[in-house]
């Protein structure tokens, strides 16, 4: 009787065992099953994220090649970088100024441009360049400029201003002092990058030679039609030049004592390289200009003075720049075309 009792215990034993296995084994079964599923809806969502990339780009591949064969970049294709080349640049080409030309045809030419700025909307530009331009009595000499210049940089994909800084009265002009005064003024309204240093007569002839800043300053006038295009001597400095917002900085900008033609621009090559800095320039095929002939206007006569200021740059650097520039600001108008800076060298500002 025992002996069937144990017999009994021990196969109810194996029963239960058997039971529990059988759950162990269902409950392992059903865990697994919903594990494989999500991995595999995760890879499926996966694929359709990669699918989804390809057909985008190849769509955006689609319309950049439609777009480069536009003449204005206008399509919203790929937030990312401008790329280090627009693929929008021409080349050299032969410029031509129409005595006719007004402008209120150039801003019909430029509709992407307000008020003195433009940034590409096809991609996020490299820098953000401010060009400045020094003026007094030379409209039709700006409006050329304006008209090369504004598409010029629009194909280099630049973010970009405009700003003519103009000398009011009759006081001897100061291109360095008005470039300095540029320099501040840009700043308070952005926060630019790189400024171009540029004469309102010099036009650029082909767009390879880019308006943006190194890690050196940089000179953009290798040659000119009016030089057969050599540089005039090796220390040039003059016509073009690009520097960063911290370059400039560093050397105090221009110094403000150069009244009339003539110095201030060798007196920044020697504050350039007393910073240990380098003068680069692109090769001499891009670097290359044509200047619009005039004569030497009145209120500019050249600077007989100018070798004596060159010799004091080491002593003078420090307080004569920036740092000491004085000036009466008459106005700030945002044209379409450009931000026009009109300043007043002839009175000292009030100190308040
Ligand atoms: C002047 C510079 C000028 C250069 C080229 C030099 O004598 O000092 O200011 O840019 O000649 O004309």
């Amino acid at each position: 009787m025992a002996l069937s009792l144990n017999v009994f215990h021990l196969f109810y034993k194996f029963k239960v065992l058997v039971l529990v296995t059988l759950c162990l084994v269902m409950l392992w079964a059903t865990f697994s099953y919903f594990v494989d599923s999500r991995q595999e809806i995760s890879k499926a969502k996966s694929m359709v994220e990669v699918f989804r990339k390809v057909t985008s780009l190849e769509d955006s591949q689609k319309e950049e090649k439609m777009e480069s064969t536009a003449k204005v970049p206008t399509v919203k294709a790929f937030q990312g970088h401008c790329p280090a080349l627009s693929p929008y640049l021409r080349g050299a080409s032969k410029l031509t100024f129409k005595a006719s030309l007004t402008l209120e045809e150039v801003q019909k030419e430029n509709p992407q441009v307000a008020k003195g700025r433009y940034h590409p909307t096809e991609c996020s530009a490299l820098q953000r360049v401010a060009i400045l331009i020094p003026h007094r009595n030379r409209e039709k000499h700006l409006l050329y400029l304006l008209e090369h210049l504004h598409p010029f940089l629009q194909r280099q994909q630049l973010d970009y201003g405009i700003y003519v800084i103009h000398q009011a009265g009759s006081t001897k002009f100061n291109r360095a002092k008005l470039l300095n005064v540029g320099y501040l003024e840009a700043l308070k309204e952005a926060n630019w990058d790189c400024f171009i240093f540029h004469d309102v007569d010099l036009v650029p002839e082909n767009d390879f030679n880019i308006y943006m800043c190194d890690r050196q300053p940089k000179h953009l006038v290798v040659g000119r039609n009016s030089t057969g295009y050599r540089l005039r001597y090796q220390g040039y400095f003059g016509g073009v030049t690009a520097l960063t917002r911290e370059q400039f900085s560093k050397v105090n900008g221009f110094s403000n004592s150069y009244w009339g033609w003539g110095g201030e621009d060798d007196d920044l090559r020697i504050r350039v390289e007393m910073q240990k800095m380098r003068v680069v320039r692109p090769s001499a095929d891009v670097a290359r200009y044509t200047m619009i002939f005039h004569k030497r206007d009145n209120g500019n006569e050249e600077n007989r003075e100018r070798m004596k200021l060159l010799h004091q740059v080491s002593r003078t650097w420090k307080t004569d720049g920036l740092n000491s520039c004085s000036y009466k600001l008459l106005s700030v108008e945002h044209n379409p075309l450009y931000i026009n800076v009109t300043v007043d060298f002839s009175v000292q500002p009030k100190v308040s």
